[in-house]
């Protein structure tokens, strides 16, 4: 889930947070260790797989992580091969806002370094009209309503999402959702939630180029736990080096030898003793048993593994159904900062309605005194799709044609161009967890526990499609098992 940040600046003063991290899971208190040697097997070696392996060991479990790929970190991924100066791009995972606590724990923890996404003004590029916006002005987009004329991203933000929290609790203290809020806003999606709280047709797509095209898609319930958690987001951080370099170092802490890589699961049999689950590794079956289990294979692959006993039937109704969204990126090292001449900055640099949807600058978290750019073409959901529909040799011109209408000097200035479609990847098959509408059942569900076998992935969190989520669902499933002695 991708929400903006910068813009909100100024509203956030208006609303506390109370962060009981605790609540969510920060792991066992009493200081005992809890493990005693017991074993744990993880299913995956993402964020989430990690961060459970790492808890649990800080008990005393002996811990072995099952990974398909041939690298850890799963959707953390950055790239640093084929782009000049020793420039690097994300291919997942890009920001953290400061009120992200599960991931900026960490952060400290392995004593990784962060900066700061500057604030600036961006380009809009709406139904073929050019502009960039000043406070205090007129919006030039027809049929704006009076108070959305001169309103800032921020003041609309505060009226029709930020108006409506009281009304739907908050997941930090436990009371999201009130009663009732299931019943009235199951079915609707996020975007008829805006229409309902007052907005006019003419912001949605303002709206829309500001936070993706999945605000047309996830359902409003999904949205709105994140909008409320996070309400108090300012900064947004990237890691100094890498966003990489947090899975990395948990792994390090975990151990390389616990991690197996190129071991695809294929079946998952448990009982009330313990679990056993067969991998395929060099063409080969290799089996492992132990005493828990933390699955945290996104669902989309968890479809094809064989389960004995299958889990209750809600669960293997949510494992079917749950939606993983699709995103696409289309990453350009440029010549210069070209855009940065007309005054335009920050982390989205470029909002628009066209197949380029946003251009994000990530030229500011790039190490050294390179002048060079690096800005990333980030689609989402139908955008995403006509963009992952053309072929590997055709994506680069779609991409760059598109970006050409608002930004003309665009292929005169590339110097590389990197491409990755999510929905491709066979590990995740899309990019995050979204609830569709009537999907609000699931959230519990896909958490839960089926006896010796734990749930853990951004799938599983209030944070889905994000860090914070991974990292908040491993330390929940890890203090799970704790639980059970
Ligand atoms: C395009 C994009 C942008 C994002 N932007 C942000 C952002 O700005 N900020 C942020 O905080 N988060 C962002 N996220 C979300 C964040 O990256 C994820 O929420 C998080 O990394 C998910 O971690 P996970 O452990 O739940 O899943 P994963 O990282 O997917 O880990 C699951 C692991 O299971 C493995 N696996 C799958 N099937 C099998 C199998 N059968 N056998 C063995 N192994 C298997 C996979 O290879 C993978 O390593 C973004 C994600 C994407 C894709």
């Amino acid at each position: 889930m991708q929400r903006d940040t910068l813009s909100r600046r100024g509203v956030m003063a208006l609303f506390s947070w109370t962060g009981t991290a605790a609540l969510l899971g920060c792991g066992d208190s009493s200081g005992e260790p809890k493990g005693d040697g017991r074993s744990v097997l993880v299913l995956g070696a993402g964020l989430s797989g990690l961060s459970a392996a790492y808890e649990l060991q800080k008990q005393g479990y002996e811990v072995t992580l099952l990974e398909g790929r041939e690298r850890i970190g799963g959707r953390v991924w950055t790239m640093r091969e084929g782009f000049a100066d020793g420039q690097l791009a994300e291919i997942g995972a890009v920001r953290i806002p400061d009120v992200h606590d599960h991931t900026l724990g960490y952060v400290d923890e392995l004593g990784l370094e962060l900066d700061e996404f500057p604030g600036g003004d961006p380009l809009y590029y709406l139904d073929d009209n050019r502009f960039m916006h000043k406070e205090g002005e007129d919006w030039p987009l027809p049929g704006l309503k009076p108070n959305e004329l001169q309103a800032t991203l921020g003041d609309t933000w505060a009226e029709y999402i930020a108006g409506a929290f009281e009304e739907f609790g908050n997941p930090r203290d436990g009371s999201f959702p009130k009663p009732g809020i299931v019943e009235k806003y199951d079915d609707q999606i996020w975007i008829d939630f805006l229409r309902q709280r007052g907005a006019s047709e003419a912001y949605l797509p303002l709206y829309t180029a500001d936070n993706g095209a999945e605000v047309y898609t996830i359902g409003t319930l999904a949205w709105m736990v994140a909008e409320v958690a996070d309400q108090a987001w300012d900064k947004t951080y990237h890691i100094r080096g890498g966003n990489d370099l947090l899975p990395k170092g948990i792994a390090e802490k975990v151990g390389m030898d616990n991690i197996l890589l190129a071991h695809k699961v294929m079946r998952i049999e448990h009982d009330e003793q313990g679990v056993t689950v067969v991998a395929e590794h060099d063409g080969a079956e290799v089996s492992f048993s132990a005493d828990h289990l933390v699955c945290t294979l996104p669902f989309t692959t968890l479809r094809d593994v064989t389960i004995v006993p299958e889990f209750a039937d809600d669960k293997m109704k949510t494992i079917d159904g749950l939606f993983m969204m699709n995103a696409g990126r289309g990453y350009i090292q440029t010549k210069t900062r070209f855009w940065e001449k007309e005054g335009i900055g920050g982390l989205k640099i470029a909002k628009t309605d066209t197949d380029a949807e946003r251009i994000w600058d990530l030229s500011h978290v790039q190490a050294g005194s390179s002048t060079k750019g690096m800005i990333v073409s980030y689609t989402q959901e139908k955008h995403a799709d006509a963009y992952c529909g053309k072929s590997m040799d055709e994506r680069e011109a779609f991409a760059l044609t598109a970006i050409e209408k608002f930004f003309p000097e665009i292929k005169a200035e590339k110097l590389a161009f990197f491409q990755y479609c999510w929905a491709e990847d066979p590990w995740v098959q899309g990019a995050w967890t979204d609830f569709l509408p009537g999907q609000w059942w699931m959230a519990a569900v896909a958490k839960r526990a089926e006896g010796r076998v734990h749930f853990a992935g951004e799938h599983t969190s209030i944070w889905a499609g994000w860090m914070q989520g991974a990292i908040e669902s491993g330390k929940r499933a890890a203090q799970e098992i704790v639980a059970t002695v």
